[in-house]
């Protein structure tokens, strides 16, 4: 699972030495008996650890995509992150 990003700091907290640089990652949510993976996350990748920190409004975004494909029944599904999807659907 991604972390929230930390506060007032690029450091990662994990391994507390790798710098935080813009990245892509991949995050999978489950829910109801709903898996979805989402790829294509933008986040803050450590360069040492790998560990990804997905901003909050990146996750909430997400947790809304998730709440709607478990309320449409999926199971499971793995789609690409779409930050317009929660205009579109609102
Ligand atoms: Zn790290």
């Amino acid at each position: 699972m991604a972390r929230e990003l930390p506060e007032a700091t690029m450091k990662c907290v994990i391994c507390k030495h790798g710098d935080l640089k813009p990245g892509i990652t991949s995050v999978l949510f489950e829910q109801d008996g709903c898996i979805i993976v989402i790829k294509g996350v933008p986040a803050d990748i450590c360069d040492n650890c790998g560990e990804a920190y997905v901003p909050d409004s990146v996750a909430r975004n997400i947790i809304e995509q998730v709440n709607i494909a478990a309320n449409q029944g999926i199971l499971v599904d793995v789609r690409n992150y779409s930050p317009e999807l929660t205009a579109i659907c609102s």
